[in-house]
């Protein structure tokens, strides 16, 4: 762990603004645990496990999943991983977020820093239909970019690239939906109970410049650029 850094982080944003990749590279950079709900929901679909099954009726059509579900999987990491987290994607509601304050609270914990990654709509259409995805390591790929197809092994594990089922035009509309009516009220909850907190970032700029940016917020000296 790299001193200095902040402990409790929460990364938010629309779909495709980066918050997996920019997690990933904090993570590797300064050693704070990285945690997706997303990311945990896919592994459980992947596993055919009966939380998969549920939550992939879901997320395929772009709808977030119930709280409790959410809720669940974030404070049973919690339990098990501890109380230092950049979180990817939670609260994206505000019974999320009441949630997540209160189980912080029962850890005598406290958030240190919420970051928005904003991206306009064009920006995100244009990333999300033409994104390739690893489904088992989160490394993700634009098509027209760098030049990954479908069925290609990633370059990170090996494992075949895919299109993620939420990765249409039908689900990334209600997905949109979702971020609109049901996560920027929980940035205007954040702004007014802790003041300072949220910090927003341009996520249309180049990785690189958002990466400084992020890890100019978290703090500590990061190891390595990742
Ligand atoms: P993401 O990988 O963050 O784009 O999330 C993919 C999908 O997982 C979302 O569209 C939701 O269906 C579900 N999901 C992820 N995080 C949450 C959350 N905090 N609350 C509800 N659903 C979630």
């Amino acid at each position: 762990m790299v001193p200095g850094v902040k402990q409790r982080v929460v990364l938010l944003g629309p779909p495709a603004s980066g918050k997996g990749t920019q997690a990933d590279r904090i993570s590797a950079a300064v050693g704070l645990p990285h945690l997706s709900t997303g990311a945990l929901l896919r592994i459980e679909s992947r596993r055919g496990s009966d939380i998969g099954r549920k939550a992939e009726a879901y997320t395929i059509r772009g709808e977030l999943v119930p709280d409790e579900m959410a809720v669940e999987l974030v404070t049973g990491w919690m339990s098990e991983n501890g109380c230092r987290f950049l979180l990817d994607g939670f609260p994206r509601t505000l019974s999320q977020a009441v949630s997540l304050d209160a189980a912080l609270e029962s850890r005598n914990a406290l958030l240190d820093l919420i970051i928005i990654l904003e991206l306009g709509e064009e920006a995100i259409r244009s990333r999300i239909l033409n994104r390739i995805s690893c489904l088992v390591c989160g490394a993700t790929f634009s098509a027209g970019l760098h030049g990954y197809e479908e069925g290609e092994p990633c370059p990170r594990c090996r494992t075949p690239l895919a299109r993620r089922k939420d990765d249409t035009e039908t689900a990334l509309s209600q997905r949109l939906e979702a971020y609109r009516s049901q996560t920027l009220p929980v940035l205007a909850y954040y702004e007014r109970t802790v003041p300072g907190i949220l910090h927003r970032i341009d996520g249309e700029q180049e990785s690189d410049a958002v990466f400084t940016e992020v890890s100019a917020l978290i703090g500590g000296k990061p190891t390595r650029s990742a």
